[in-house]
């Protein structure tokens, strides 16, 4: 007998779910039937593309027996099992990235961590909400060893070899004094029927009840052990939508999605014709924790005329669409559709497209406040579709949601459109880091003034890659407000003729700075500030922050424009200002107090600071 350690975050799951758990507790029958039921998905492929197991009077079952005398619960499925190293890895160990980001997640608010049990594959420990001891006696299919690990749920588990004549999992649990509901039958079968109604597999109970014998006198009471099957057993998606209420699918979502909340969205479709498939598709409210980690869960199984294929495949709906849970069901893939060549089957590739484009449609149909919800949750993960699926770009442009100058929230291009001037056909946009300098942009004064609404785009590590590289939505052309010409009344002339009068200024200042600028300009686009800054359109760095952020390296500081307001006070003064220190120290206010706007920084701090002492030395 060989006693084992569990791993550091087990151990603080295992207190988590002994100590503070108490609200629905009633889910760790669905999560063992949802293992069962997985366990027997796997089994059952294997019999019927490996003749090794090939066995025909099979069929998956999962057993649940309530044993009032013992206090009891045990859960037994006919599955693929396991051995001694899958009980170590898969019971005693968490392996995978996203379960210790739940561990390291928890709040320590009972309720808001239950909430979480089981979307990140803790499924199995949830039995110490209401077990004290558990016992998994197992064999795996084509093995002859079985083994039982036991743990009372305090840092240790035992392994040891027992016998078991048949494949499959048996789970047997001593519950806690205080969780005799368990041992109801009536109470246990709601549960199952509630989460696990349409598991696949049938779901078998076995219980003893009391029956009473002949009549009057003769009349005699015995116990007597009874099994019935508690569960529909007919896979949800294989029903007629008709025939399925909300309900229905929200349950199915429960078990097979592990989440306590009722999903978003969902989709059930039949498609008939050259080539047939199911898909059962359902949106969380809220992403999964693993949704930003290389080593996500892909939430998609496939299956081949309902017999489970796999759920381990990241590629049966495009990385941006990692966050959607479901099935596809197909008809015309082969059993045996080896599952290293998948990504080259045709049929596959078909399904897939059809797929993306369906959950894009539903995506684009969500309204009001789930619509808000799903922005909340995934705006990122469709501005990743727009850079990467260009077959979908435009659904993709008409789901996406950016902050607005002139808005409150957040729109869409759609309306954008619908606000804007339809002969220009212009989309402006401004991308950085922080919402708040964005909107105090000198860049947007003139925009302002000419009630010219601005979509102002803060996820700026996203924004700035994706934004340049979209062109065009519906024939109208995204335009980078720092980039153009700003919009203003004065014609060609007219700024020629200020830029002359102001052509001895704008040198001297260029003078003063140097290299720090490329070239100094006078304004069109302020009202308020006193001066801004640009990037320059013609400067061959400025469409490259893409090509630098796939090379993972920050891009070098491109030279900038500086313009000046001539309206503004400080720059007429300047213009007749003739101290020439005081000069140089203006210019260069101008500049590193513009570049502060834009949220970029001064050259050198220390010498902005020296400046802005001495000047405000001699205004006092
Ligand atoms: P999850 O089911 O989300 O992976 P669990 O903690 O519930 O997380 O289970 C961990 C792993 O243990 C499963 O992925 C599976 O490999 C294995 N397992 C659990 N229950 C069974 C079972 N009844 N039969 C076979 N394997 C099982």
């Amino acid at each position: 007998m060989a006693k084992h350690q569990f791993q550091t975050e087990i151990g603080q799951l295992l207190k988590l779910m002994t100590h503070s758990l108490y609200s629905n507790k009633e889910i760790f029958i669905r999560e063992l039937v949802s293992n069962s039921s997985d366990a027997i998905d796997k089994f059952n492929y294997l019999q019927l593309t490996d003749d090794t197991f090939k066995d025909d009077a099979w069929s998956g079952k999962v057993f649940i027996k309530l044993d009032k005398e013992d206090n009891s619960l045990t859960i037994a499925d006919n599955g693929l099992g396991m051995n001694e190293e899958d009980l170590m890895n898969h019971l005693g160990t968490i392996a995978k990235s996203g379960t210790k980001a739940f561990v390291e997640n928890l709040t320590g608010d009972a309720k808001k961590d239950s909430n979480l049990i089981g979307q990140f594959g803790v499924g199995f420990y949830s039995v110490f909400m209401v077990a004290d001891h558990v016992d998994v006696i197992s064999k795996k299919a084509g093995e002859d060893q079985a083994y039982k690990f036991s743990t009372d749920g305090t840092g240790e588990y035992e392994i040891k070899p027992v016998t078991k004549e048949s494949h499959g999992t048996v789970i047997y649990m001593k519950l806690k004094s205080d969780e005799k509901e368990f041992l109801d039958k009536a109470r246990v079968e709601e549960v199952v029927k509630k989460y696990s109604n349409h598991i696949a597999y049938p779901i078998m109970m076995n219980f003893s009840t009391e029956e009473t014998e002949g009549e009057g006198d003769d009349a005699v009471t015995k116990m007597v052990n009874k099994t019935e099957q508690a569960n529909a057993a007919t896979a949800l998606w294989t029903l007629p939508k008709s025939s399925l209420k909300k309900e229905d699918y929200v349950e199915f979502y429960k078990a097979i999605g592990h989440d306590s909340e009722e999903p978003l969205k969902y989709l059930h479709n039949k498609v008939e014709g050259a080539n047939q498939f199911t898909t059962l598709f359902y949106i969380p409210k809220k992403a999964p924790m693993d949704m930003y980690r290389a080593d996500y869960t892909p939430g998609v199984k496939l299956y081949v005329k309902r017999v489970f294929i796999t759920d381990d495949d990241k590629e049966l709906l495009p990385s941006y669409l990692r966050f959607v849970k479901g099935i596809i069901d197909s008809e015309d893939l082969p059993l045996n559709v080896s599952r290293e060549l998948l990504q080259e089957n045709k049929i596959l590739a078909n399904i897939k497209q059809t797929s993306v484009k369906k959950i894009l449609q539903a995506i684009k149909k969500i309204k009001d406040e789930d619509s808000d919800t799903f922005i909340a949750q995934y705006n990122r993960m469709m501005k990743e579709g727009v850079y990467t699926d260009h077959v979908n770009k435009e659904l993709l442009l008409d789901i996406v949601k950016y902050k607005s100058s002139t808005e409150e929230g957040l729109v869409g291009f759609e309306s954008y459109i619908s606000r804007a001037d339809s002969e220009k056909k212009e989309i402006y946009y401004l991308t950085g880091e922080d919402e708040k300098v964005l909107r105090n942009s000198p860049l947007l004064e003139a925009y302002n003034q000419a009630n010219i609404e601005v979509l102002i785009m803060d996820d700026s590590e996203v924004d700035s890659i994706v934004t340049p590289m979209i062109g065009t939505y519906k024939e109208w052309a995204l335009k980078d407000i720092t980039a153009i010409d700003a919009p203003d009344s004065k014609t060609e002339e007219e700024k020629e003729e200020v830029a002359k009068e102001f052509k001895a200024l704008t040198d001297k200042i260029k003078e003063s700075l140097g290299e720090a600028i490329k070239e100094v300009k006078i304004s069109t686009r302020l009202t308020s500030s006193p001066s801004c800054v640009l990037k320059d359109p013609s400067d061959p760095m400025a469409g490259m922050a893409q090509i630098f952020a796939q090379m993972g390296e920050e891009m070098p500081e491109a030279p900038l424009i500086l313009e000046i307001n001539p309206e503004h006070e400080m720059v007429k003064k300047l213009d007749v200002l003739e101290d020439d220190a005081l000069f140089d120290d203006v210019a260069w206010i101008l500049l590193d107090t513009a570049k502060i706007a834009e949220g970029l920084e001064p050259k050198d701090k220390g010498a902005f600071a020296t400046r802005i002492a001495s000047l405000a030395t001699k205004a006092l």
